[in-house]
């Protein structure tokens, strides 16, 4: 297939790399020169706008960094959805609010393109190694032309639904994750207060109804969990920063949905006082330090 690729970042870049090595021809925009460069060096075709990557293909892929982005590269004057032919597939596979995935996709149907959101989990590594889970949302003839690419540089595709569900779906599980750790760092810490064991709580805990996916696999204290950052002293990861990106939408997504998210928002504002420190490159399980004191 003839593919554009715009946005070849730290996640753009490797899965524009898979979809060369699945044998598409792959044509590649970024305002970024050096990352255009380092697209090419992996087979990329590089264009020199957006438009120019997007004329001719059969799909289109984007990785941008937020909301904001993504309505500029698809709904400005010579953007992709004006640029690319009729009947195009649009795939935006970045991390954006809900109301400006369902404003692109709306544009995008108006001009006769299929369209995804197609939001990911899996970070870099999971971008490099082809095995990023998909949550997409989006018509069924969409997700059906979308799922093949997306197996190319995925393991898990999932349709969540309609337009602007793959985003809904990635901040709900993520601001599940952002609570569920703090709710993990507090026991902790009450346990070692109390006198038990990190390793013993461990032991009872992972074992009973307290158990949850973050404290089998991120749990924020060393030497348990062979998987947690705290063990690589809180390398991460999943970086504080990104956590707080998310959990910022998902507050964002609950104001315009009129939903009460009470723990989403404390687990917002202890985010951002966690990364005004300073420890925004931190993995998202360091924030056990803060709730400890005296970091
Ligand atoms: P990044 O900053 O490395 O890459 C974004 C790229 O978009 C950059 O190369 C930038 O130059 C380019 N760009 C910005 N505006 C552009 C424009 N107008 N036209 C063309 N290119 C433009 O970010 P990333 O880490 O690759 O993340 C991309 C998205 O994926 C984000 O929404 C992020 O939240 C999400 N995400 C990232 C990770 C991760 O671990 N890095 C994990 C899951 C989801």
């Amino acid at each position: 297939m003839r593919i554009a690729f715009i946005g070849l970042g730290n996640m753009g870049g490797p899965m524009a790399a898979n979809l060369v090595k699945a044998g598409h021809e792959v044509s590649g925009f970024d305002v970024l020169q050096a990352n255009l460069e380092a697209a090419a060096a992996k087979g990329v075709k590089a264009a020199a706008t957006a438009g120019e990557a997007v004329a001719g293909a059969e799909a289109v892929v984007t990785m941008l960094p937020a909301g904001q982005h993504v309505r500029a590269v698809y709904m400005e004057e010579g953007g992709v959805i004006e640029a690319a032919p009729k009947g195009t597939l649009l795939i935006d596979s970045s991390t954006i609010d809900v109301g400006s995935a369902r404003a692109v996709h709306e544009a995008a149907a108006a001009a006769g393109h299929l369209m995804v959101d197609a939001p990911v989990s899996g970070g870099v590594a999971g971008a490099e190694g082809g095995t990023l889970t998909f949550m997409v949302g989006g018509g069924e003839a969409a997700f059906e032309r979308a799922k093949p690419l997306l197996e190319v540089m995925g393991k898990n595709v999932v349709h969540a639904g309609g337009a602007g569900n793959g985003q809904a779906a990635k901040v709900c599980n993520n601001m599940i994750l952002g609570i569920t750790m703090l709710g993990i760092s507090e026991a902790f810490n009450l346990g070692q207060a109390l006198g038990l064991e990190p390793e013993k709580l461990f032991a009872i805990s992972s074992k009973s109804s307290g158990s949850c996916w973050a404290m089998l696999n991120h749990l924020p204290l060393p030497g348990i969990v062979e998987t947690a950052a705290a063990n690589r002293d809180y390398k991460p990861g999943f970086a504080a920063g990104m956590m707080l990106k998310d959990l910022k939408l998902s507050q964002q997504a609950a104001a315009e949905a009129g939903a009460a998210t009470p723990l989403g928002a404390e687990a917002t504002a202890l985010y951002t006082l966690f990364c005004n420190g300073g420890n925004a490159g931190l993995d998202y399980s360091a924030i056990i330090k803060m709730i400890r004191g005296g970091e």
